[in-house]
């Protein structure tokens, strides 16, 4: 029997969007975001799909650009510069994976900080580390927007963060390090997994690895966040294996929990940099 309470990141994330859409209605001009795919990778193709849909509905304009797989670093970096310098343009979100041949790092920061909807430039992830005012990356946003919705008291609670990317883990880290928690990184090289995360009063899973964390590796009562998301011959599943819940205190479901807070959270950083703009 499941003892913990399920975060319903579908309705937050629904929440957001909401409000994003009403923020945009007030602006004298709508926000751009403009999208760059590069090649026809699957996965890409629905995301890229899926964030301009939501940002069409949040009442924004959808510039997109879709380049073909072989294309040079030296195309890539110069449409990133056309569409940064296009005024309708207040947001430029380049969708990784990149094709191998590219230099995704340097193509990622040839957009500007105050464009760079995704917060993975040098300069936003600088800005995240000093505490200073940014556009932060939108998964690890969303994570602390579900926290804040069960009002978690971050304070001095011991946080650990399972991942170390520089998309989500790395990220996730320093907002929890900002909001006073006490936290701990693991990674593939951590001694004894399951020892350091039963000692999480929050536990945030996003090492991409098919139920890696199991009910034992969970102390009682702890709140669980599952980044990962897997397709599986039995439907999805995330990082944390679903018995899990049986003792968590909350925990996010997969899917329903992180995965529909990374485009709400696209769409709010892409009103942030409009007002920004202003
Ligand atoms: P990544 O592969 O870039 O990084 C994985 C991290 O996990 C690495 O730092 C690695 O050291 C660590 N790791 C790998 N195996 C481990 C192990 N056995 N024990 C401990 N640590 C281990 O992945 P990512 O981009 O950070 O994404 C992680 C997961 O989150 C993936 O499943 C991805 O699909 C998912 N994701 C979901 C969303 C969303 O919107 N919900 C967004 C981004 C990523």
């Amino acid at each position: 029997m499941s003892s913990a309470t399920l975060i319903d990141g579908k309705a937050v994330a629904s929440r957001v969007r909401e409000d994003v859409a009403r923020e945009v209605a007030a602006l004298p001009a709508p926000p751009g975001l403009a999208t760059i795919l590069i090649g026809d990778d699957p996965a890409s193709s629905v995301y890229v799909r899926n964030k301009r849909k939501q940002c069409v509905k949040a009442g924004m304009r959808d510039i997109h650009r879709h380049l073909s797989a072989d294309i040079t670093q030296a195309a890539v970096a110069a449409e990133i510069d056309r569409l940064a310098a296009d005024p309708r343009v207040t947001g430029v979100l380049l969708q990784l994976p990149l094709p191998p041949h590219l230099n995704a790092a340097e193509l990622i920061d040839r957009i500007p900080p105050d464009k760079d909807v995704d917060g993975l430039t040098e300069t936003n992830a600088g800005r995240l580390a000093l505490g200073r005012p940014g556009l932060r990356p939108c998964t690890p946003a969303g994570v602390l927007r579900l926290l804040d919705e069960i009002g978690a008291d971050l304070s001095g609670a011991h946080a650990v963060v399972v991942g170390r990317s520089d998309l989500v883990g790395k990220p996730m880290a320093q907002l929890l390090l900002q909001r006073h928690a006490t936290v701990t990184m693991c990674h593939s090289r951590t001694h004894d997994l399951a020892a350091v995360t039963r000692q999480a009063d929050l536990l945030v899973v996003a090492a991409g690895v098919p139920r890696l964390i199991g009910a034992d590796a969970v102390k009682l009562g702890a709140t669980v966040i599952d980044v990962g998301i897997h397709h599986t011959s039995n439907g999805l599943c995330g990082d944390v294996d679903a018995k899990a819940q049986d003792v968590a205190g909350w925990i996010t479901p997969v899917p329903g929990g992180v995965g529909p807070m990374t485009i709400a959270m696209l769409l709010r950083n892409t009103l942030t940099a409009t007002r920004n703009a202003l």
